[in-house]
């Protein structure tokens, strides 16, 4: 008999670009084999080591919204000039199987999936400081000046979108964070809603019999 419901957690992982999500994400992959990252689709063009259908589906722009029309993503959004989107299948197929779905995802795809799905568990990443996020990005060396200005305008309603979330993480250590991540999805494994009506109906039968040995 389960004790606990089993079923996986789907999570939504925001930061300003650049904060380190996609590095946090990895360690936590490493880390915990019951979690599995979502790969989106985006219409923006890879970057050099990005592959196909390991970082991104990518996709044209055309492509891209045929997609939409053809109601393929769980959420979408434009971003920095681009379209980013969650497919939807599979999702559901791991939630089923007990694993926790990770999506990295921007903000206002995150907004949509919390009016859709609200037992969503919102993790935002935080830099320890802007001018740390500046310099990770330079040493990151994949975006032009003009995609870097664009992200940092981005940077400013991200911030001021955190208290919609319900956890934050700041991105100090890459291990350290990957550690409370990790803490987030046990804790919230634990909740009450996660006990299995069986379960209790079994503790309370329990008690009875215990009642009348002791009588
Ligand atoms: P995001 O996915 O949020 O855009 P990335 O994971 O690509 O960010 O990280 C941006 C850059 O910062 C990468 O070059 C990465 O190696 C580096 N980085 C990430 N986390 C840390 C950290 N805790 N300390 C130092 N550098 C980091
Ligand atoms: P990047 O171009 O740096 O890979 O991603 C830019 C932003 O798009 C990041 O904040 C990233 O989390 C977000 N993003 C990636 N995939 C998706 C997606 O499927 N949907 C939404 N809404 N945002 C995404």
């Amino acid at each position: 008999m389960n004790k606990l419901k089993t079923r996986g957690q789907l999570v939504v992982i925001s930061g300003p670009s650049g904060c380190g999500k996609d590095t946090v994400v990895k360690e936590v992959l490493k880390t915990n084999k019951d979690t599995w990252l979502s790969v989106s689709c985006t219409s923006r063009a890879p970057r050099p080591k990005e592959v196909d259908g390991k970082d991104y589906y990518f996709l044209t722009k055309e492509e891209f919204i045929e997609k939409i029309d053809k109601g393929n993503f769980l959420e979408f959004a434009e971003y920095a000039g681009n379209y980013y989107g969650t497919p939807k299948d599979v999702i559901e197929e791991k939630l089923e199987a007990g694993i926790d779905v990770i999506l990295v995802i921007e903000i206002q795809g995150a907004l949509k999936i919390k009016e859709k799905l609200d037992d969503t568990i919102f993790i935002f990443i935080l830099p320890p400081s802007m001018r740390e996020l500046k310099k990770r990005l330079d040493g990151r060396n994949t975006e032009t000046k003009e995609a870097m200005f664009k992200r940092f305008q981005s940077a400013y309603q991200e911030i001021n979108t955190v208290n919609k979330y319900n956890y934050v993480v700041i991105n100090d250590e890459v291990e350290e964070a990957c550690k409370k991540v990790n803490a987030i999805l046990i804790s919230e494994r634990s909740r009450v809603d996660r006990i299995e009506e069986t379960f209790l109906n079994s503790l309370e039968e329990e008690i009875h019999e215990i009642l009348v040995e002791l009588n």
